[in-house]
């Protein structure tokens, strides 16, 4: 982030000053983002955790690396396989993954509809790859796919397909020999079964995984014989039936892997970020590995921080156990090449990633022509970094998150929810939490993701205050929550349609949350064409400032109208015409709608933007959508902190208690290519501060940086630990040792 000085400094220097345009003005105009706001008031960590006894954790919390050369048809054929588990072991793997699959069979298989690889010719291919892993030590994990067969299993078992409405099967849209199956049907409770208890009956495997299933951030849509008496997909109710239907597969399935012995289990493709699919809240109970497989960025989805969301994920419903990230070191993308590597600035990001978001990093590419791959460009990539982190595995182990702000994760809205009336779109939810995210980056706050199923007060009271972005499908028992939560001092802000719906999407005829914000509806979501709307500054407040020489400000391009309140800080200027400019002005220019409705009571803020304000910051980057953004927080707030970490560039900062002490990760996205296309290079950063205040009990021995690989001075006064990073490449970890 340029402070201003620096700003002015470089503007000088590099803008030629012409005609009237200071540089002054361009600085005063410009560096609106900038703003650091008033010296935050730093608080206090907890009291540190109790230590764990590491004999009394389950095997998979202490593997540290995940490595997969994911198997294809022909490797039979061309693998090494001392080669390949060479590698994985030389790259300090702990565990691998070796296929069995379901679409095809890499062991001589005897369940029937299990077709034979054409290349395996009744060779014991698994076999062989789960020996020379454990010959090395390194566990493995048994690779499923029950997501597609061949024409063959479709002959005996039409019921086994998914079908379109007009009764026809649906087949992969790649290859149209296999046909997709449907996760209702008997498929799931005896083909797959089968092939789990062969491979128990005939190796030993640490666990199971099904790649494929279930769906991820979006809902089946079948029409077969079974699905037909659901309830509609993509509703409320279909939701519950599907995640009944994933619990009890996901249940019954890890009670199969445990029949063998009882510390293995099965687990499942996760990922798809805050959209999920399965209720994440439900899975996290149960599921002893989250399995993201988000293993790039996407054309839908070009954001950077894609992975290190996904770890915020995690930690909202893992509490504490093992999560995994997949970074796919071959070419994801819009166009993509699965057998050729990504660029090594990405592929390290993604990784980085993956650590500062708590989650285990997981290496991943497919296929292993001529031996051990065409390609092998992506191998000293992967060793090189896993190398790194095994020099730190108690400083990269997590506790749990430093944050004093939660946003809530309403997954049903993200899945469910199809945008305002005016604005209908499946993106419309994305925008929005991409937009709140940006923010809380830009502003380098510390939060959590907080899933709407945990609202009680065991997992807010660590919040000092909640953001509720659009989280409009709310249920009245959750409404309860969020109310008991700002009774006992809790702050709140929230935006738009929150509230307006219930769980089942069933518009409210206003607010669940009226009573809290003091707001009430006053009509239906008012939309804009052309100039978007406004929001007059009325009197002045905390959350204005370092607004100057303006009436107005920008408000946002949906709205909900609200009956008016007492001394509004902010009142709608409803959107007019944009072109032509001759009528670009406001016919009503006054009104006593509020735009922002903002209470006060004991110590617990809360403010409500009848707007949607976070998407229409990241749908144009206005620094003002930004600014008010951040000075709201800060108010809310009153401006506490948890930890603070001060100096210029975007960065993404999450920081983690640990073992030994605490772990401050700062990720670097001051790059050209942070919202599209892959890193090419690394951009580096100057100095960053850092400040936290440890618990009484907490004596600092030491601070290292990981990346840099040096030793920091550090200063602690009144408890208050303070160390600058002199530098930050693409990634830094500062580790604090405490005693
Ligand atoms: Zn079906």
């Amino acid at each position: 982030m340029l402070n201003r000085r620096k700003f002015l400094k470089t503007a000088g220097a590099a803008i030629p000053i012409t005609g009237t345009l200071s540089p002054l003005v361009r600085a005063s105009t410009l560096s609106a983002e900038a703003s650091p706001g008033p010296a935050p008031d730093l608080v206090a960590l907890p009291p540190r955790m109790a230590a764990i006894d590491p004999d009394t954790e389950p095997w998979q919390q202490r593997i540290r690396r995940v490595g997969q050369s994911n198997m294809t048809e022909h490797d039979p054929a061309v693998m090494n396989i001392e080669e390949w588990a060479e590698y994985w072991h030389s790259a300090k793997a702990d565990i691998v993954f070796v296929s069995v699959t379901g679409i095809l069979a890499f062991y001589p298989s005897k369940v029937r509809f299990h077709r034979h690889g054409k290349f395996l010719n009744g060779r014991d291919f698994f076999g062989e790859c789960v020996a020379a892993a454990k010959k090395r030590n390194m566990r493995v994990v048994a690779r499923m796919s029950p997501d597609l067969n061949w024409g063959d299993a479709l002959e005996a078992h039409p019921e086994w397909a998914m079908r379109n409405q007009d009764g026809s099967v649906q087949f992969s849209d790649e290859e149209p020999r296999l046909f997709n199956t449907c996760m209702f049907t008997s498929y799931m409770d005896e083909y797959v079964p089968a092939i789990m208890r062969e491979v128990n009956s005939l190796y030993d495997v640490d666990c199971f995984y099904t790649n494929g299933w279930p769906p991820l951030g979006s809902l089946p849509e079948c029409y077969c014989a079974i699905c037909s008496k659901l309830p509609r997909s993509g509703t409320p109710a279909y939701w519950r039936v599907f995640d009944d239907r994933v619990f009890e597969l996901w249940q019954k399935y890890d009670g199969i892997a445990k029949e063998k012995k009882p510390d293995s289990f099965f687990f499942a493709n996760l990922g798809g970020n805050v959209r999920g699919g399965p209720n994440l809240s439900r899975l996290g109970k149960i599921a002893a590995w989250f399995q993201a497989d988000n293993q790039g960025r996407t054309y839908e989805d070009p954001a950077i921080w894609g992975c290190s969301l996904q770890g915020r994920v995690c930690n909202a419903v893992m509490g504490g156990k093992f999560a995994a990230n997949v970074t796919a070191a071959y070419s994801t993308g819009a166009i993509t090449w699965r057998n050729a590597s990504k660029n090594p600035a990405e592929a390290e990001m993604w990784l980085n990633e993956t650590l500062a978001g708590g989650m285990v990093p997981y290496y991943h590419f497919v296929g292993s022509e001529n031996g051990f791959g065409e390609d092998r460009r992506w191998q000293k990539v992967g060793s090189d970094y896993f190398g790194w982190t095994a020099h730190h595995d108690a400083h990269l182990t997590t506790r749990r998150s430093i944050a004093n702000i939660g946003v809530i994760l309403g997954q049903s809205t993200q899945l469910l929810y199809p945008g305002p009336s005016t604005t209908r779109s499946r993106e419309y939810m994305h925008e929005t939490i991409q937009g709140m995210y940006d923010a809380l980056l830009r502003g380098r706050f510390a939060f959590d993701f907080v899933h709407e199923d945990r609202l009680d007060h065991e997992h807010l009271s660590k919040y000092r205050a909640l953001l509720l972005p659009n989280i409009a499908m709310l249920s009245d028992h959750q409404c309860n929550q969020i109310r008991d939560y700002v009774r006992s001092g809790g702050s709140l802000m929230a935006s738009f349609e929150t509230g307006l719906y219930d769980e089942n999407l069933i518009p409210r005829t206003d607010f669940a949350l009226a009573d809290v914000f003091g707001i009430h509806q006053a009509g239906a979501v008012i939309g804009t064409v052309g100039n978007a709307y406004y929001g007059r500054i009325d009197r002045q407040h905390g959350i204005i400032e370092g607004f100057n020489n303006t009436n107005w400000l920008p408000g946002a391009q949906n709205r909900v109208p609200l009956k008016p309140v007492q001394n509004p800080v902010l009142t709608v200027v409803p959107g007019f015409v944009r072109y032509p400019p001759e009528l670009a002005y406001p016919p009503i220019s006054q009104t006593d709608e509020p735009a922002v409705v903002l209470r006060e009571v004991g110590s617990s803020r809360v403010a409500y933007f009848s707007g949607d304000i976070e998407r229409s910051y990241w749908l144009t980057g206005h620094g003002d959508l930004l600014r008010l953004l951040h000075n709201t927080i800060r108010w809310i707030t009153g401006n506490e902190q948890i930890v603070q970490v001060e100096g210029e560039g975007f960065i993404e900062m999450i920081a983690w208690e640990t073992a030994v002490g605490y772990a401050v990760h700062v990720l670097n996205y001051t790059n050209p290519n942070a919202h599209h296309a892959w890193m090419q290079s690394v951009y580096p950063l100057g100095p960053q501060t850092v400040r936290m205040k440890l618990p009484p009990s907490a004596r600092v021995r030491s601070v290292e940086l990981l990346r840099g690989g040096q030793s920091l001075r550090f200063n602690v006064e009144s408890e208050v630990l303070q160390f600058t990073i002199p530098h930050v490449d693409d990634y830094e970890v500062a580790a604090v040792t405490v005693a």
